[in-house]
Protein backbone atom coordinates (compact mmCIF):
# COMPACT_ATOMS: atom_id res chain seq x y z
CA UNK A 1 0.00 0.00 0.00
CA UNK A 2 1.29 3.63 -0.20
CA UNK A 3 2.57 5.79 1.98
CA UNK A 4 -0.37 7.22 4.58
CA UNK A 5 -1.38 10.57 4.09
CA UNK A 6 -4.33 10.24 1.00
CA UNK A 7 -7.58 10.29 0.91
CA UNK A 8 -7.99 6.57 0.80
CA UNK A 9 -5.43 5.89 3.01
CA UNK A 10 -5.19 8.88 5.77
CA UNK A 11 -2.16 9.07 7.90
CA UNK A 12 -3.40 8.42 11.39
CA UNK A 13 -2.13 10.39 14.50
CA UNK A 14 -2.54 9.72 18.14
CA UNK A 15 -2.11 12.79 20.56
CA UNK A 16 -2.23 11.82 24.05
CA UNK A 17 -2.87 14.84 26.27
CA UNK A 18 -5.29 17.95 25.59
CA UNK A 19 -3.32 20.31 26.84
CA UNK A 20 -1.82 23.30 24.98
CA UNK A 21 1.19 20.63 23.65
CA UNK A 22 -1.89 18.61 22.27
CA UNK A 23 -3.89 21.57 20.96
CA UNK A 24 -0.58 23.11 18.94
CA UNK A 25 0.11 20.09 17.66
CA UNK A 26 -3.28 19.66 16.26
CA UNK A 27 -2.72 23.19 14.61
CA UNK A 28 0.32 22.42 13.09
CA UNK A 29 -0.75 19.66 11.34
CA UNK A 30 -3.82 21.49 9.96
CA UNK A 31 -1.22 23.88 8.13
CA UNK A 32 -0.34 20.46 5.64
CA UNK A 33 -3.09 21.38 3.23
CA UNK A 34 -1.83 18.32 0.83
CA UNK A 35 -2.18 15.96 4.08
CA UNK A 36 -4.88 13.80 4.92
CA UNK A 37 -4.60 12.95 8.56
CA UNK A 38 -7.25 11.36 11.06
CA UNK A 39 -6.23 12.72 14.34
CA UNK A 40 -7.71 11.49 17.61
CA UNK A 41 -6.81 13.15 20.98
CA UNK A 42 -6.75 11.74 24.43
CA UNK A 43 -6.72 13.25 28.17
CA UNK A 44 -7.33 11.09 31.24
CA UNK A 45 -9.93 13.97 32.33
CA UNK A 46 -13.44 14.41 30.80
CA UNK A 47 -12.48 18.05 29.95
CA UNK A 48 -9.53 19.21 27.71
CA UNK A 49 -7.20 22.38 27.69
CA UNK A 50 -5.28 20.86 30.54
CA UNK A 51 -3.34 23.60 32.44
CA UNK A 52 -5.00 26.48 30.19
CA UNK A 53 -8.29 25.14 32.47
CA UNK A 54 -6.22 23.33 35.04
CA UNK A 55 -3.34 25.98 36.07
CA UNK A 56 -3.29 29.32 34.42
CA UNK A 57 -5.08 31.05 37.55
CA UNK A 58 -8.54 31.77 37.44
CA UNK A 59 -8.23 35.96 38.05
CA UNK A 60 -6.09 35.58 34.15
CA UNK A 61 -8.81 35.18 32.13
CA UNK A 62 -7.48 36.34 29.26
CA UNK A 63 -4.78 34.03 29.23
CA UNK A 64 -7.49 31.52 29.11
CA UNK A 65 -8.85 32.82 26.13
CA UNK A 66 -6.67 30.58 23.91
CA UNK A 67 -9.81 28.11 24.79
CA UNK A 68 -10.78 29.35 21.70
CA UNK A 69 -8.69 28.58 19.10
CA UNK A 70 -8.12 25.97 20.64
CA UNK A 71 -11.80 24.63 20.71
CA UNK A 72 -11.90 25.61 16.82
CA UNK A 73 -9.31 22.78 16.38
CA UNK A 74 -11.24 20.40 17.94
CA UNK A 75 -14.67 21.27 15.57
CA UNK A 76 -12.43 20.04 12.72
CA UNK A 77 -14.08 17.13 10.97
CA UNK A 78 -11.14 15.08 11.07
CA UNK A 79 -10.59 15.44 14.43
CA UNK A 80 -11.91 13.54 17.70
CA UNK A 81 -11.83 14.17 21.25
CA UNK A 82 -11.55 10.67 23.60
CA UNK A 83 -11.73 12.66 27.35
CA UNK A 84 -11.67 10.27 30.52
CA UNK A 85 -9.44 8.20 28.83
CA UNK A 86 -6.26 7.08 30.59
CA UNK A 87 -2.99 6.46 29.32
CA UNK A 88 -0.88 3.49 31.16
CA UNK A 89 -4.32 2.03 32.17
CA UNK A 90 -7.39 2.49 30.24
CA UNK A 91 -4.86 2.52 26.67
CA UNK A 92 -1.28 1.21 26.94
CA UNK A 93 1.40 1.76 23.90
CA UNK A 94 1.04 -1.83 22.58
CA UNK A 95 -2.86 -0.92 22.51
CA UNK A 96 -1.80 2.36 20.04
CA UNK A 97 0.18 0.87 18.09
CA UNK A 98 -2.28 -1.42 16.44
CA UNK A 99 -4.33 1.99 15.47
CA UNK A 100 -2.10 4.73 14.53
CA UNK A 101 0.69 5.60 12.41
CA UNK A 102 2.64 8.14 14.50
CA UNK A 103 1.92 8.83 18.35
CA UNK A 104 2.65 12.07 20.30
CA UNK A 105 2.78 12.77 24.01
CA UNK A 106 2.25 15.69 25.32
CA UNK A 107 0.89 15.32 28.55
CA UNK A 108 2.62 17.98 30.53
CA UNK A 109 4.45 18.01 34.02
CA UNK A 110 2.26 17.14 36.65
CA UNK A 111 4.37 16.49 39.36
CA UNK A 112 6.14 19.03 41.87
CA UNK A 113 9.65 19.47 42.74
CA UNK A 114 10.52 19.01 46.20
CA UNK A 115 13.29 21.35 48.08
CA UNK A 116 14.67 18.50 50.40
CA UNK A 117 14.92 19.83 53.71
CA UNK A 118 14.03 18.90 56.83
CA UNK A 119 10.13 19.17 57.80
CA UNK A 120 8.98 19.06 54.47
CA UNK A 121 6.43 16.58 55.02
CA UNK A 122 4.73 18.60 58.03
CA UNK A 123 0.74 19.20 58.01
CA UNK A 124 0.49 22.54 56.67
CA UNK A 125 3.36 22.15 53.85
CA UNK A 126 2.02 21.60 50.65
CA UNK A 127 3.14 21.48 46.92
CA UNK A 128 2.28 24.72 44.99
CA UNK A 129 0.88 22.00 42.15
CA UNK A 130 -1.82 21.12 43.75
CA UNK A 131 -3.38 24.32 45.50
CA UNK A 132 -2.95 25.34 41.73
CA UNK A 133 -4.97 22.23 40.76
CA UNK A 134 -7.50 23.08 43.93
CA UNK A 135 -8.69 26.32 43.41
CA UNK A 136 -8.84 25.92 39.71
CA UNK A 137 -10.87 22.91 40.35
CA UNK A 138 -9.19 19.53 39.08
CA UNK A 139 -11.26 16.57 40.38
CA UNK A 140 -8.57 14.98 41.60
CA UNK A 141 -7.91 17.93 44.13
CA UNK A 142 -11.14 19.01 45.23
CA UNK A 143 -11.04 17.61 48.53
CA UNK A 144 -7.93 18.90 49.68
CA UNK A 145 -8.49 21.19 52.94
CA UNK A 146 -6.15 24.04 53.76
CA UNK A 147 -6.07 25.88 57.32
CA UNK A 148 -6.79 29.62 56.24
CA UNK A 149 -7.06 30.70 59.71
CA UNK A 150 -2.87 30.59 59.44
CA UNK A 151 -2.59 34.19 59.73
CA UNK A 152 1.26 33.73 58.48
CA UNK A 153 1.99 32.26 55.06
CA UNK A 154 5.06 31.18 53.27
CA UNK A 155 5.39 30.69 49.27
CA UNK A 156 8.81 29.39 48.59
CA UNK A 157 10.04 30.04 44.67
CA UNK A 158 9.93 33.19 42.57
CA UNK A 159 8.32 31.88 39.65
CA UNK A 160 4.90 32.85 38.10
CA UNK A 161 3.43 30.13 40.05
CA UNK A 162 4.24 31.47 42.66
CA UNK A 163 2.85 34.86 41.84
CA UNK A 164 0.00 33.29 40.96
CA UNK A 165 -0.42 32.07 44.52
CA UNK A 166 0.49 34.87 46.17
CA UNK A 167 -2.40 36.68 44.10
CA UNK A 168 -4.78 34.52 45.17
CA UNK A 169 -3.43 34.68 48.74
CA UNK A 170 -3.98 38.34 48.65
CA UNK A 171 -6.78 39.27 46.67
CA UNK A 172 -9.95 40.02 48.56
CA UNK A 173 -13.15 37.70 47.77
CA UNK A 174 -15.16 40.22 46.11
CA UNK A 175 -12.26 39.84 43.72
CA UNK A 176 -11.98 36.36 43.39
CA UNK A 177 -15.59 36.27 42.94
CA UNK A 178 -15.39 37.54 39.38
CA UNK A 179 -13.48 34.79 38.67
CA UNK A 180 -13.95 31.33 38.11
CA UNK A 181 -11.93 29.78 40.70
CA UNK A 182 -13.48 26.55 42.11
CA UNK A 183 -16.60 26.98 44.56
CA UNK A 184 -15.12 25.25 47.24
CA UNK A 185 -11.64 27.43 47.09
CA UNK A 186 -13.78 30.71 47.07
CA UNK A 187 -15.83 29.77 49.95
CA UNK A 188 -12.72 28.33 52.03
CA UNK A 189 -10.86 31.89 51.13
CA UNK A 190 -13.52 33.61 52.04
CA UNK A 191 -13.09 32.86 55.48
CA UNK A 192 -9.14 33.32 55.20
CA UNK A 193 -7.75 35.37 57.93
CA UNK A 194 -4.28 35.19 56.07
CA UNK A 195 -2.18 38.73 57.28
CA UNK A 196 0.88 38.04 55.88
CA UNK A 197 2.51 36.32 52.33
CA UNK A 198 5.72 35.71 52.28
CA UNK A 199 7.50 34.77 48.50
CA UNK A 200 10.92 33.75 49.44
CA UNK A 201 13.27 33.94 46.49
CA UNK A 202 16.64 32.31 46.79
CA UNK A 203 18.77 34.66 44.73
CA UNK A 204 18.21 38.58 44.23
CA UNK A 205 15.99 40.21 42.46
CA UNK A 206 17.60 40.41 38.61
CA UNK A 207 17.85 36.18 38.89
CA UNK A 208 14.30 36.33 40.08
CA UNK A 209 11.80 33.57 37.56
CA UNK A 210 9.16 35.77 37.50
CA UNK A 211 7.98 38.30 34.36
CA UNK A 212 7.47 41.86 34.77
CA UNK A 213 3.77 42.14 34.21
CA UNK A 214 2.94 39.23 36.72
CA UNK A 215 5.88 41.59 39.59
CA UNK A 216 3.56 44.66 39.08
CA UNK A 217 0.41 42.96 39.84
CA UNK A 218 1.80 42.73 43.16
CA UNK A 219 1.78 46.20 43.44
CA UNK A 220 -1.59 46.74 42.43
CA UNK A 221 -4.43 44.97 45.32
CA UNK A 222 -6.81 46.26 46.31
CA UNK A 223 -6.66 45.33 49.94
CA UNK A 224 -2.96 44.45 50.50
CA UNK A 225 0.43 45.98 50.78
CA UNK A 226 3.62 44.89 48.96
CA UNK A 227 7.01 45.09 50.80
CA UNK A 228 10.59 44.43 49.72
CA UNK A 229 13.87 45.12 52.17
CA UNK A 230 15.87 47.83 50.59
CA UNK A 231 18.58 45.95 51.20
CA UNK A 232 17.68 42.99 49.17
CA UNK A 233 16.21 45.04 46.55
CA UNK A 234 19.67 46.65 46.19
CA UNK A 235 21.78 44.59 43.30
CA UNK A 236 25.27 43.37 43.96
CA UNK A 237 28.12 44.40 42.05
CA UNK A 238 28.12 41.55 39.46
CA UNK A 239 24.20 41.59 39.39
CA UNK A 240 24.37 45.19 38.84
CA UNK A 241 26.96 45.12 36.00
CA UNK A 242 25.34 41.83 34.11
CA UNK A 243 22.02 43.83 34.20
CA UNK A 244 23.18 46.96 32.56
CA UNK A 245 25.41 44.62 29.96
CA UNK A 246 21.88 42.27 29.29
CA UNK A 247 19.79 42.74 26.16
CA UNK A 248 16.80 41.04 28.53
CA UNK A 249 14.63 44.01 29.05
CA UNK A 250 12.52 41.96 31.31
CA UNK A 251 15.20 41.33 33.91
CA UNK A 252 15.64 45.50 33.83
CA UNK A 253 11.94 45.79 34.53
CA UNK A 254 11.89 43.11 36.90
CA UNK A 255 14.42 45.14 39.25
CA UNK A 256 12.56 48.56 38.65
CA UNK A 257 9.59 47.18 39.55
CA UNK A 258 11.08 45.30 42.57
CA UNK A 259 13.17 48.89 43.53
CA UNK A 260 10.11 50.71 43.48
CA UNK A 261 8.17 48.41 45.90
CA UNK A 262 11.52 48.83 48.17
CA UNK A 263 10.38 52.85 48.48
CA UNK A 264 6.75 52.01 49.17
CA UNK A 265 5.24 52.87 52.59
CA UNK A 266 2.34 50.36 53.88
CA UNK A 267 -0.86 52.09 53.72
CA UNK A 268 -2.98 49.96 56.36
CA UNK A 269 -4.44 47.72 54.12
CA UNK A 270 -5.62 44.38 55.61
CA UNK A 271 -2.90 42.05 54.19
CA UNK A 272 0.92 42.58 53.64
CA UNK A 273 2.92 41.13 51.08
CA UNK A 274 6.75 40.84 51.96
CA UNK A 275 8.90 39.82 48.97
CA UNK A 276 12.39 38.69 50.08
CA UNK A 277 15.02 37.89 48.34
CA UNK A 278 18.57 35.66 48.98
CA UNK A 279 16.70 33.74 51.53
CA UNK A 280 17.23 30.10 51.19
CA UNK A 281 14.30 27.68 53.76
CA UNK A 282 16.70 24.99 55.28
CA UNK A 283 14.02 23.53 57.52
CA UNK A 284 10.21 23.43 58.53
CA UNK A 285 9.44 23.74 61.94
CA UNK A 286 6.85 22.10 63.74
CA UNK A 287 4.81 21.41 66.56
CA UNK A 288 2.05 18.37 67.04
CA UNK A 289 3.50 17.68 63.65
CA UNK A 290 1.93 20.72 61.83
CA UNK A 291 4.41 23.70 60.62
CA UNK A 292 4.82 26.30 62.73
CA UNK A 293 7.97 28.23 61.33
CA UNK A 294 9.99 28.18 58.37
CA UNK A 295 14.41 28.42 59.31
CA UNK A 296 15.90 30.61 56.76
CA UNK A 297 19.62 31.00 55.56
CA UNK A 298 20.59 34.45 54.40
CA UNK A 299 22.40 34.10 50.95
CA UNK A 300 25.19 35.70 49.47
CA UNK A 301 25.53 35.23 45.56
CA UNK A 302 28.57 33.97 43.49
CA UNK A 303 29.48 34.08 39.64
CA UNK A 304 30.22 30.56 38.69
CA UNK A 305 32.91 30.21 35.62
CA UNK A 306 29.59 28.83 33.79
CA UNK A 307 28.67 32.63 33.93
CA UNK A 308 25.85 31.53 36.19
CA UNK A 309 25.14 33.51 39.52
CA UNK A 310 23.96 31.10 42.22
CA UNK A 311 23.51 31.46 45.62
CA UNK A 312 25.40 30.38 48.82
CA UNK A 313 24.41 30.36 52.15
CA UNK A 314 26.32 32.19 54.90
CA UNK A 315 26.18 31.97 58.52
CA UNK A 316 23.18 34.30 59.20
CA UNK A 317 19.81 32.36 59.74
CA UNK A 318 16.20 33.38 60.19
CA UNK A 319 13.25 32.09 61.92
CA UNK A 320 10.01 33.07 60.62
CA UNK A 321 6.79 31.97 61.86
CA UNK A 322 4.41 30.55 59.20
CA UNK A 323 1.70 28.42 59.73
CA UNK A 324 1.04 27.47 56.03
CA UNK A 325 3.88 27.04 53.32
CA UNK A 326 4.07 26.68 49.73
CA UNK A 327 6.61 24.97 47.66
CA UNK A 328 6.57 26.34 44.28
CA UNK A 329 10.09 25.23 42.47
CA UNK A 330 9.17 23.96 39.40
CA UNK A 331 7.02 21.34 38.26
CA UNK A 332 8.09 17.59 36.65
CA UNK A 333 6.60 14.79 34.31
CA UNK A 334 5.54 11.76 35.83
CA UNK A 335 7.51 8.69 33.97
CA UNK A 336 5.17 6.84 31.63
CA UNK A 337 5.21 3.14 31.12
CA UNK A 338 7.03 1.95 28.40
CA UNK A 339 8.56 4.88 27.57
CA UNK A 340 12.33 6.08 28.20
CA UNK A 341 12.54 9.21 30.73
CA UNK A 342 14.83 11.47 32.45
CA UNK A 343 13.87 10.87 35.35
CA UNK A 344 15.67 13.95 36.64
CA UNK A 345 14.19 16.21 34.35
CA UNK A 346 10.61 14.60 34.45
CA UNK A 347 10.99 14.36 30.58
CA UNK A 348 10.57 11.95 27.83
CA UNK A 349 13.67 11.51 26.46
CA UNK A 350 13.74 13.29 22.97
CA UNK A 351 15.94 14.77 20.13
CA UNK A 352 13.61 17.62 19.11
CA UNK A 353 10.52 16.16 19.74
CA UNK A 354 11.33 12.35 18.66
CA UNK A 355 11.54 9.50 20.56
CA UNK A 356 14.96 8.18 21.77
CA UNK A 357 16.28 5.28 23.72
CA UNK A 358 18.58 6.10 26.20
CA UNK A 359 21.41 4.95 23.83
CA UNK A 360 20.51 7.55 21.17
CA UNK A 361 18.29 5.43 18.78
CA UNK A 362 15.36 6.77 17.33
CA UNK A 363 11.90 4.95 18.33
CA UNK A 364 10.10 4.44 15.52
CA UNK A 365 7.00 6.34 15.66
CA UNK A 366 7.02 7.93 18.85
CA UNK A 367 6.97 11.69 19.93
CA UNK A 368 6.88 14.37 21.87
CA UNK A 369 5.86 18.17 22.97
CA UNK A 370 5.62 20.56 25.45
CA UNK A 371 6.72 20.13 29.16
CA UNK A 372 6.97 16.88 28.73
CA UNK A 373 9.34 17.35 25.82
CA UNK A 374 11.42 20.21 27.26
CA UNK A 375 10.59 20.32 31.26
CA UNK A 376 8.32 23.12 32.55
CA UNK A 377 9.57 26.15 31.14
CA UNK A 378 8.08 29.01 29.17
CA UNK A 379 4.14 31.01 28.46
CA UNK A 380 1.49 28.63 26.83
CA UNK A 381 2.71 29.81 23.45
CA UNK A 382 6.18 28.32 23.98
CA UNK A 383 4.47 25.41 23.44
CA UNK A 384 3.38 26.38 19.79
CA UNK A 385 6.93 26.66 18.56
CA UNK A 386 7.77 23.53 20.69
CA UNK A 387 4.93 21.70 18.83
CA UNK A 388 5.76 23.00 15.48
CA UNK A 389 9.80 21.42 15.58
CA UNK A 390 7.74 18.15 16.69
CA UNK A 391 5.19 17.80 13.70
CA UNK A 392 8.23 18.89 11.54
CA UNK A 393 9.95 15.68 12.21
CA UNK A 394 6.80 13.82 12.02
CA UNK A 395 6.29 14.96 8.39
CA UNK A 396 9.71 14.09 7.72
CA UNK A 397 9.45 10.72 8.86
CA UNK A 398 6.45 10.23 7.37
CA UNK A 399 8.13 11.23 4.44
CA UNK A 400 10.81 8.61 4.81
CA UNK A 401 8.84 5.86 5.81
CA UNK A 402 9.67 6.07 8.82
CA UNK A 403 6.16 5.19 10.81
CA UNK A 404 4.29 2.59 12.71
CA UNK A 405 2.55 0.16 11.09
CA UNK A 406 -0.72 -0.14 12.36
CA UNK A 407 -3.03 -3.40 11.65
CA UNK A 408 -6.21 -1.14 11.79
CA UNK A 409 -5.39 2.03 11.29
CA UNK A 410 -9.36 2.50 10.45
CA UNK A 411 -11.15 5.70 12.69
CA UNK A 412 -14.15 3.23 13.40
CA UNK A 413 -11.33 0.10 14.59
CA UNK A 414 -9.90 2.97 17.22
CA UNK A 415 -13.42 3.79 18.25
CA UNK A 416 -14.18 0.05 19.12
CA UNK A 417 -11.18 -0.51 20.93
CA UNK A 418 -11.69 2.80 22.71
CA UNK A 419 -15.62 1.73 23.72
CA UNK A 420 -14.36 -1.91 24.95
CA UNK A 421 -11.18 0.15 26.99
CA UNK A 422 -13.29 2.90 28.55
CA UNK A 423 -17.07 2.56 27.83
CA UNK A 424 -17.22 6.11 29.83
CA UNK A 425 -15.24 8.21 27.49
CA UNK A 426 -16.02 11.34 26.54
CA UNK A 427 -16.32 12.75 23.55
CA UNK A 428 -16.48 16.15 22.35
CA UNK A 429 -19.61 17.18 22.37
CA UNK A 430 -20.40 15.75 25.92
CA UNK A 431 -17.51 17.71 26.76
CA UNK A 432 -19.25 20.70 25.21
CA UNK A 433 -21.97 20.25 27.58
CA UNK A 434 -20.50 20.45 30.70
CA UNK A 435 -18.93 23.67 29.43
CA UNK A 436 -22.49 24.55 28.30
CA UNK A 437 -23.39 23.75 32.29
CA UNK A 438 -20.98 25.70 33.86
CA UNK A 439 -20.65 28.67 31.64
CA UNK A 440 -24.96 28.82 32.27
CA UNK A 441 -24.39 28.33 36.24
CA UNK A 442 -21.53 31.12 36.11
CA UNK A 443 -23.34 33.84 34.10
CA UNK A 444 -26.36 33.80 36.66
CA UNK A 445 -24.05 34.89 39.28
CA UNK A 446 -21.46 37.30 36.69
CA UNK A 447 -18.92 34.88 36.71
CA UNK A 448 -17.46 33.72 33.46
CA UNK A 449 -17.99 29.92 34.35
CA UNK A 450 -18.85 27.65 37.69
CA UNK A 451 -16.82 24.57 37.43
CA UNK A 452 -18.04 21.27 37.96
CA UNK A 453 -15.52 19.46 40.39
CA UNK A 454 -16.01 16.25 40.68
CA UNK A 455 -15.47 13.20 37.68
CA UNK A 456 -19.05 11.96 38.94
CA UNK A 457 -20.98 15.13 38.50
CA UNK A 458 -18.49 15.48 35.22
CA UNK A 459 -20.15 12.37 33.90
CA UNK A 460 -23.46 12.63 34.99
CA UNK A 461 -23.60 15.53 32.92
CA UNK A 462 -21.67 14.71 30.03
CA UNK A 463 -23.84 11.16 29.45
CA UNK A 464 -27.15 13.41 30.17
P1 LIG B 1 10.03 28.52 37.47
O1 LIG B 1 9.72 29.69 36.65
O2 LIG B 1 11.06 27.59 37.00
O3 LIG B 1 10.44 29.06 38.94
C1 LIG B 1 10.88 28.20 39.93
C2 LIG B 1 11.36 29.02 41.13
O4 LIG B 1 11.72 28.11 42.15
C3 LIG B 1 12.59 29.87 40.84
O5 LIG B 1 12.47 31.08 41.52
C4 LIG B 1 13.73 29.03 41.44
O6 LIG B 1 14.82 29.78 41.86
C5 LIG B 1 13.02 28.47 42.64
N1 LIG B 1 13.68 27.30 43.21
C6 LIG B 1 13.99 26.14 42.57
N2 LIG B 1 14.55 25.28 43.43
C7 LIG B 1 14.60 25.92 44.64
C8 LIG B 1 15.08 25.57 45.92
N3 LIG B 1 15.62 24.37 46.16
N4 LIG B 1 15.00 26.48 46.92
C9 LIG B 1 14.44 27.69 46.71
N5 LIG B 1 13.97 28.09 45.50
C10 LIG B 1 14.06 27.21 44.49
O7 LIG B 1 8.74 27.60 37.74
P2 LIG B 1 7.20 27.91 37.94
O8 LIG B 1 6.96 29.14 38.71
O9 LIG B 1 6.66 26.61 38.43
O10 LIG B 1 6.67 28.14 36.46
C11 LIG B 1 6.79 27.15 35.43
C12 LIG B 1 6.63 27.81 34.06
O11 LIG B 1 5.28 28.24 33.88
C13 LIG B 1 7.49 29.04 33.91
O12 LIG B 1 8.01 29.09 32.61
C14 LIG B 1 6.51 30.17 34.13
O13 LIG B 1 6.87 31.39 33.52
C15 LIG B 1 5.25 29.59 33.51
N6 LIG B 1 4.06 30.27 34.05
C16 LIG B 1 3.66 31.40 33.43
C17 LIG B 1 2.60 32.11 33.93
C18 LIG B 1 2.18 33.40 33.25
O14 LIG B 1 2.61 33.64 32.14
N7 LIG B 1 1.39 34.21 33.91
C19 LIG B 1 1.92 31.68 35.06
C20 LIG B 1 2.36 30.52 35.69
C21 LIG B 1 3.44 29.81 35.16
P3 LIG B 1 16.15 29.87 40.96
O15 LIG B 1 15.81 30.82 39.86
O16 LIG B 1 17.16 30.39 41.91
O17 LIG B 1 16.45 28.48 40.47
Amino acid sequence: MSMPGSEYNPLRVAIIGAGPAGFYTLSNFFKQKELHVEIDIFDRLPTPFGLVRAGVAPDHQKDKSVQKVYDKSAQEPNVRFYGNVEYGSDINLNDLKQHYHQIIFTLGASLDRSLGIPGEDLQGSFSATEFVAWYNGHPDFADLEYDFSQENVAVVGMGNVAMDLARILCKTPAELSETDIADYALEALRHSRVKKVYILGRRGPAQAAFTPPEIKEMGEFSDADVTVLSEEARLDATSQALVEQSDNKNVQKNVAIVQDYATRKTTGKARQLHIRFLVSPTELIGEAGRVTAIRLVKNKLLLGADGVIRPRGTDQEEILPVGLVFRSVGYKGRPLPNLPSDESQGTIHNKAGRVMTKDGVRVTGLYTAGWIKRGPTGVIGTNKTCARETVACMLEDLAAGHILNPADPSIEGAKAFIAIRQPDAVSYEEWEKIDQEEVTKGSAQGRPRVKITSWEEMLAVAKS
